[in-house]
């Protein structure tokens, strides 16, 4: 029998939040499946997302994988190109690509084929991440119009702050302005736009995180946006200690019993993907039950605090995060953000349907 841990993915899941998102809206759907998509496994997850118009990602592998897969709608390349050798490959394969800076477009013209490339303009609208500023974005447009191999063009930016009470209202100004001086399709809104700012939604929508389940908002859950969690990090309890008031567990002596107590120990630690900065009282479910871990995570293993389930045993299941517990209330407690517990998820973990 292999270690109990693994990751249940239910793409049933996927398909539902999908639609919450196409719901949302009247633009075309870009579902990002960067980051592995976003640590669900890019092949595992297209299938589920075959409702898409486009998929958007990194790496230009991964892309023709997805062409020579099968798949036929749009393939956004995010960051673009990294070498002049890329662009005869994103002919090729007609994927899409991200222009964002002076180096990409001097690639572009030493590069001579006609007609045959559909480029995602950048604007860096304060995010100061990617993008052409503001001031250039007019030569920009007319070099890329001028260009023989640019066959279609649309404008794109990224926001900084739609997850937060700041909002998107000052880049949102700077790109209309803009974009309106161009009879080009707009892409601007990532899940929290899409969800919270439909003026943002432009022609093309890019969502991420919501496909996989999680709120992007810290005052909204999950489940109020209708959203299902696509991943389960599941696995079971190996071993019990019963504890006396003072005893110690783990390493670095991070917790202390105040009184006697059981408690479990669960096979999952951080060489799964489990944070290895969770503090004392992150929450866990265990059969069926929410309760706390207890000391610090080590690489394979952690501990669970067993006082009010009282039914746990070796061989419990217990849910690290997913169905039951949204992993948004981990990422929380451990001090970082769903996004990053997905796509840490590691190799040695089995995925299972
Ligand atoms: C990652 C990414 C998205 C998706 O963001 P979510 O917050 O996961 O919805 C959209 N657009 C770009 C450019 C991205 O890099």
């Amino acid at each position: 029998m292999p270690r109990p841990i693994h990751a249940y993915l239910d793409l049933n899941a996927i398909a539902n939040n999908l639609h919450v998102a196409k719901r949302a809206t009247r633009a075309r759907v870009m579902a990002v499946i960067k980051a592995d998509a976003y640590g669900h496994g890019l092949l595992r997850v297209v299938e589920a997302m075959a409702e898409a118009d486009g998929l958007a990602l990194l790496d230009i592998q991964d892309a023709i994988h997805l062409r020579e897969a099968g798949y036929t709608q749009a393939i956004l390349l995010l960051e673009g190109y990294f070498s002049e050798e890329d662009l005869p490959l994103i002919a090729e394969y007609e994927l899409s690509c991200v222009i964002h800076n002076e180096q990409q477009l001097a690639m572009l013209d030493a590069y001579p084929k006609r007609e045959t490339l559909d480029v995602w303009v950048k604007i860096n609208t304060g995010m100061n991440r990617l993008g052409f500023v503001p001031a250039v974005v007019g030569s920009v447009m007319e070099r890329l119009r001028a260009h023989q191999a640019v066959r279609d063009i649309t404008l794109m930016t990224h926001f900084a702050n739609a997850d937060e009470e700041r909002g998107v209202g000052e880049q949102l100004e700077v790109f209309n302005d803009l974009a309106s001086r161009y009879r080009v399709a707009r892409s601007l809104a990532n899940s929290a736009a899409l969800l919270r700012y439909p003026k943002t939604h432009g022609d093309w929508v890019r969502p991420g995180i919501m496909l996989y389940g999680a709120s992007p908002f810290a005052d909204k859950t999950a489940q109020e946006l209708r959203l299902r969690p696509a991943m389960s990090l599941r696995s079971r309890i190996i071993a019990i200690q019963m504890l006396e008031a003072g005893d110690e567990v783990g390493y670095g002596a991070k917790f202390k019993a105040d009184r006697k107590m059981r408690i479990g120990i669960v096979a999952c630690g951080y060489a799964d993907g489990y944070p290895r900065h969770a503090p004392n009282g992150t929450p866990i479910l265990v059969a069926g039950q929410v309760t706390r871990t207890v000391g610090r995570v080590s690489m394979d293993m952690l501990c669970v605090d067993l006082s009010g389930v009282m039914q746990a045993d070796v061989g419990s299941e217990v849910v690290l995060w997913g169905e039951g517990l949204p992993v948004e209330q981990v990422a929380q407690a451990a001090g970082t953000i769903s996004y990053e517990l997905l796509c840490g998820l590691t190799k040695r973990v089995p995925v299972r349907f």
